[in-house]
């Protein structure tokens, strides 16, 4: 009797549920739920040869300092869950950013019907996608092989997990702690587990350790625990539910126990669950959208889901109650905060844009974490996960760092330590990370740029991206009342991208030492002296001076064909510097939209620059239909590696209809808004509301015209100090182009040349 009971009671508490499929919340109708359109399985079905968004289902609070998921994949393996695989191993504790950069201080956690087995390939048990609920608050899958449904839910920085069991004598969980890189130690008597992980690609000093507590609420009956695996085994009746409470801290053991204590204590599952969904709401509700077209917003919303996720909070809260942290820099526990999980190549164009818009209160915060790691070792990342990470180029931490300035979203008390960081950056490169600070800075600071004869690679890459970094250091400079001779030169830098400009075919070029030009020179392969692109990809990156890449190219009609040159070739590439085709390529071939590769970061701005030759409704169209084609709420829909929020901030800023170009600067740049309407209330700091009306968008993709707070408007771009007070955009949305809107020199977006 009472079996069923307890059957019946899951029955008719998932059917309660059915408004948002998961086991634990009731659903109010009318209520705006944004969360209830989020898939986190978007982007899942990748591989390393193939990119659909190398993500997984991250089940998380936002920007949390632990994320949970499913295991399908064997432990060593860096895509820990792929929606190809017909297995779960297990439910691990995860902080990898992308499978390439890789995981560290995790752990999992597996229910099993027969205790005796527990290695990881023993204990797979075979699930379905049909009775799998993945939601940023709440997954569960049926593990079929052992009759237990799994559920999860998680705060900050603990989780609980829910399991309910079959009629079984041999019933039991196994705590992994990975092999050679974890331990475990259990206290059957008060039905606790406490370890520690070290997993870890780098990035983090000797003393890293993450540590973990897990209690659970059944009498431990027997114990096994070999290496790096506990087993703790029990009896239970069909139906019956075990529930696992789980922390961890990087700082200690105590701190573990205090965070499972501060953010879980005695909560039941529901109550968690509740409590992420309405954090998730409130997080998503900050932008909110109507329309009828329902998959569109669940696009939207997975999009703006993956753009809150990074960089995760690296700090915990004390027993006073303050932010404190383990630096991944000096090995030492520090005050305050600290966040980690970026690469700045790919998230300094729209990804930190949308935080200095959307989330000012976060971004403030991510800032105070930037001037404590400039405070625990000279260099700001690059790409940290969680410490330095030596991957990718550029110096785009100086992006970050003015924008925000810029915007008002760094703390008084920071901003001369930030400011002498970059500073740092501009003539030093750390000596065991190669891609912090500036490779080649002895050239650049000389030449005018690295050259591409002394042996540093990727040399017209960081070039072109060291000028943008100057230039947004000129911004600061300026602002902050520097020095005339320092804001000279730095002024003279940011000019330095025309220094690789080859006029004989309109591109940017690799230089020698001599100024000779780099031969042969083959426009369409990849790497080199790029960074995964070509010569097509990169050449558009003088984010700051646009009007100066116009004029070298001998005018707005050339700049407009050699834009419309990108999309119209073939996909043709040249692959020979890695010796394969990188996944990134097989991306830009499959989208059928010539080289034109936004599935990788260097091109993500290019189609907002038809806005700078007087052919803004080029960029309006094919904005709209790279919307349309390449993003999708579905396991395949990203058209390569998301990368930490930037490919979906990029949507998110589309949808919106303007677009970071420059960061650093007070300008968005016009695309073509995607929703009839979108209302974004910024989190967290005193800014007005922005109001977006454009009725009927999502068939007609053309700007006929706009007004800007009842006004009307026929400029090219709208500024962040008028979005800052509050302001009303209403475009008048067309099937057909207007050739003549925002064609005057008046209308051009800001470029450094101009000014
Ligand atoms: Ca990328």
């Amino acid at each position: 009797m009472r079996k069923i009971n307890l059957f019946l009671s899951i029955a008719a508490a998932a059917i309660l549920a059915a408004g948002c499929n998961c086991h634990c919340c009731q659903c109010c109708e009318g209520e705006f739920s944004p969360v209830d359109y989020v898939n986190p399985l978007v982007g899942s079905l990748s591989d390393h040869s193939f990119s659909t968004g190398n993500t997984y289902p991250a089940l998380a609070r936002p920007w949390g300092m632990n994320f949970w998921t499913p295991q399908n994949a064997s432990n060593g393996d860096r895509w820990v869950y792929t929606y190809d695989k017909r297995v779960i191993r297990g439910f691990r504790e995860i902080h990898s950013p992308s499978p390439w950069i890789g995981d560290y201080g995790s752990f999992s956690v597996m229910p099993m019907r027969d205790a005796a087995f527990y290695h990881e390939n023993e204990r797979a048990s075979i699930f379905s996608h049909l009775t799998e609920v993945s939601k940023p608050y709440y997954y569960s899958a049926y593990l079929a092989d052992h009759d237990v449904l799994a559920e999860m839910t998680a705060t900050e920085r603990a989780a609980i997990m829910r399991f309910t069991f079959p009629d079984s004598q041999t019933s039991g969980i196994v705590i992994d702690a990975f092999e050679g890189e974890g331990n475990v130690f259990v206290d059957a008597l008060n039905k606790r587990v406490i370890g520690w992980s070290t997993v870890n690609h780098s990035g983090v000093p000797e003393n890293f350790r993450n540590y973990f507590v897990i209690e659970v609420d059944k009498e431990i009956e027997d114990v096994t625990v070999e290496g790096h695996l506990a087993v703790l085994k029990f009896k239970t009746v069909r139906g019956e539910k075990v529930c696992l409470k789980a922390a961890s801290s990087f700082i200690s053991d105590e701190q573990a126990r205090e965070n499972l204590r501060t953010e879980i204590g005695t909560a039941d599952f529901d109550t968690i669950c509740e409590e992420g969904r309405a954090a998730w709401n409130k997080v998503l509700g900050a932008v909110k959208v109507e329309s009828n077209d329902t998959d569109a917003l669940r696009t939207f919303y997975s999009c703006l889901y993956r753009s809150t996720l990074f960089p995760r909070k690296f700090y915990e809260i004390n027993r006073d109650g303050k932010p404190v942290h383990y630096s991944p820099y000096n090995g030492k526990i520090e005050d305050g905060y600290m966040y980690t999980d970026s690469g700045f190549w790919d998230t300094f164009r729209a990804l930190f844009p949308l935080l200095n818009l959307v989330y000012p209160s976060v971004n403030e915060e991510i800032q105070q974490a930037l001037a404590n790691i400039s405070r625990e070792n000279e260099f700001l990342p690059e790409w940290s996960s969680p410490g330095h990470r030596n991957c990718m180029v550029g110096n785009n931490s100086a992006s970050l760092v003015a924008d925000a300035y810029l915007k008002g979203n760094t703390d008084k008390k920071d901003v001369e330590d930030l400011y002498r960081a970059i500073l740092h950056g501009t003539e030093n490169v750390h000596p065991s990370v190669a891609s912090c600070g500036r490779l080649g800075h002895e050239y650049y600071n000389t030449l005018g740029y690295v050259p591409c004869d002394v042996n540093i690679r990727e040399n017209a890459a960081r070039t072109l991206e060291y000028a943008y970094d100057d230039w947004c250091i000129l911004q600061m400079a300026k602002k902050m009342g520097r020095p005339e001779s320092e804001l000279a030169t730095f002024a003279q830098r940011a000019g330095n991208y025309a220094n690789l400009f080859d006029a004989s075919s309109n591109l940017m070029r690799g230089r020698n030492q001599d100024g000779s030009f780099q031969t042969p020179f083959n426009p369409y392969a990849w790497g080199g002296n790029f960074t995964e692109g070509n010569a097509w990809h990169y050449t558009w990156s003088v984010f700051h001076d646009v009007q100066g890449l116009i004029d070298l190219m001998g005018g707005e009609k050339e700049f407009a064909t050699m834009l419309d040159s990108v999309m119209v070739v073939p996909p043709i590439y040249d692959a020979s510097y890695y010796g394969f085709r990188i996944h990134e390529i097989a991306e830009m071939q499959v989208a059928n939209m010539g080289n034109y590769a936004h599935g990788n970061q260097p091109a993500q701005h290019m189609l907002y620059l038809y806005n700078y030759c007087g052919q803004p409704w080029k960029a309006q169209k094919y904005i709209r239909n790279t919307m349309n084609v390449l993003y999708r709420a579905t396991p395949d829909g990203y058209c390569g590696d998301e990368d930490n929020g930037q490919t979906s901030a990029w949507y998110i800023f589309s949808a919106l209809g303007f677009y970071p170009v420059c960061p650093a600067s007070d300008q968005y740049v016009l695309g073509s808004p995607a929703f009839d309407k979108i209302v974004v209330k910024p989190m967290g700091k005193h800014r007005g509301k922005i109001v977006i009306k454009a009725d009927g968008a999502g068939k007609a993709p053309y700007i006929e015209s706009m007004k800007l707070d009842g006004k009307d408007w026929s400029h090219n771009w709208v500024s962040y100090s008028d979005l800052a007070k509050g302001a009303s955009l209403k475009f008048t949305m067309s099937c057909e182009p207007n050739c003549n809107r925002g064609t005057a020199e008046e209308d051009k977006p800001y470029s450094f040349s101009r000014e």
